[in-house]
């Protein structure tokens, strides 16, 4: 019997990317659930197309639109509850929300001893005491989507003790985004339009924004360290501008050993489905014959303070990861709907990082009252900013 995949953010970047890669490997995988924020058309027409049994909405408010579009065959779910009643029966589950909204998925599907294919890595950072908790089920596993972690994966292959002791270093690379090389002043006169138009890689906004602030390298050190049970500074980051070699892996005698493949997000997705299989697909083939050139250079920690705040925060605490996280959340949403200029986002997730207090981190509810205080002191900071 095929693994049952339940897809959950099918409408966005990932999930759409996802369903291309479902769709070409139609008889490997049963498609049993999927749900979306607001895009009900969209997600009803890959309903159809996957005839899938069960389907999740964020607004309740939007299930009798979805209904009237999918007919009475499909059990319709909504909210963050619905989320997790998806997550629970499926024997691969892809967490393809945004932000911390993603948080249920993790928790349930990881709960429940499935495999969780990660791309939502904002409330993986958040919650992380408690996913490490919920990993020890029996059957959990997690799969990395994102793609420097995916090629640490792979790069890891063989390194089985807990906490790698073989290993040197974590190197994630960065394409540097649009503003490699920018002066601190010009990046004050940065647009929306500027920033959302990233080099290498296509994706949805709000990862495009971190990726511009390389707040979205700050994330992926705490995801990575998560991921792999290495402390941060074991982690470092590497800038790449042509996104060929999506990660390395340094060990102890000096080797190093790095993933390369053209920038497609389909391979880490195909990755994550199928392993240990690989998915018989060229999603990032290239020609090693043509010539070519890889180039590395160091982070500009002046321009870019927000890989910093992410290390800070590794260190300040268990819940100061979840604050970062929330509150250049709130920032981005701030910057996209033209309130702040572009670099207030990472000022404004300094200042709430200076007011950081540090609590309990074991109950759902923890998480939740850390996003939440973080929450407020960054639109206290995006009052003062705009
Ligand atoms: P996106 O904005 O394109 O899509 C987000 C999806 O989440 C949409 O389907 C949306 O409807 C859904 N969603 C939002 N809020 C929801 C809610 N409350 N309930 C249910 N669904 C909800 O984002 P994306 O670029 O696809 O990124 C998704 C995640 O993957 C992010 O965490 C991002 O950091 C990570 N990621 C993305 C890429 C990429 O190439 N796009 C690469 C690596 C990691
Ligand atoms: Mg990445």
């Amino acid at each position: 019997m095929s693994p049952r995949v339940a897809l959950l953010g099918a409408t966005g970047s990932i999930g759409r990317q996802t369903l291309d890669v479902l769709r070409r490997h139609r008889d490997e995988f049963d498609v049993v659930a999927l749900a979306a924020g607001r895009r009900v058309e969209e997600l009803a027409a890959s309903a159809r197309e996957f005839s899938v049994a069960r389907l999740g909405v964020a607004r309740t408010e939007d299930r009798e639109r979805l209904r009237a579009l999918v007919g009475d065959g499909p059990e319709i779910v909504a909210g963050p509850e619905g989320l997790a009643a998806l997550a629970r029966e499926a024997d691969i589950v892809v967490n393809a929300v945004v932000g911390f909204a993603g948080l249920p998925v993790t928790l349930a599907a990881l709960g429940a001893g499935r495999r969780l294919a990660l791309a939502n890595k904002e409330s993986f950072i958040a919650a992380a005491p408690l996913v490490e908790r919920v990993r020890a089920t029996p059957g959990a596993e997690v799969i990395p989507l994102d793609s420097e972690h995916c090629a640490i994966h792979q790069c890891l292959a063989g390194s089985t003790a807990p906490g790698h002791p073989d290993v040197r270093f974590l190197w994630l690379t960065a394409s540097g985004g649009p503003f490699r090389g920018w002066s601190p002043q010009q990046l004050v006169g940065v647009t929306r339009e500027d920033a959302l138009r990233h080099p290498t890689w296509s994706m949805g906004p709000k990862i495009t924004i971190d990726s511009s602030t390389l707040m979205n390298k700050g994330l992926e050190v705490l995801e990575a360290s998560g991921l792999f049970g290495v402390d941060v500074d074991r982690i470092r980051v590497v800038v790449h501008p042509e996104s060929i070699v999506h990660s390395l892996v340094e060990y102890v005698d000096g080797s190093v050993l790095a993933q390369l493949a053209r920038p497609d997000m389909r391979l880490p997705i195909a990755y994550g489905l199928g392993f240990p299989a690989r998915l018989d697909d060229r999603w990032g083939a290239m020609d090693l014959a043509e010539r070519m050139s890889l180039s590395f250079e160091p982070p500009d920690a002046t321009a870019f303070p927000a890989i910093g705040l992410a290390y800070a925060a590794a260190r300040a605490g268990a819940a100061a990861p979840a604050w970062l996280s929330a509150a250049n959340e709130v920032a981005v949403a701030a910057f996209l709907e033209g309130r702040i200029r572009w670099v207030d986002i990472v000022a404004v997730v300094a200042t709430v990082m200076d007011q950081f207090v540090d609590g309990p981190m074991t109950e759902v509810v923890d998480v939740v009252r850390h996003d939440a205080a973080a929450r407020e002191r960054a639109a206290a900071a995006i009052t003062v900013h705009s």
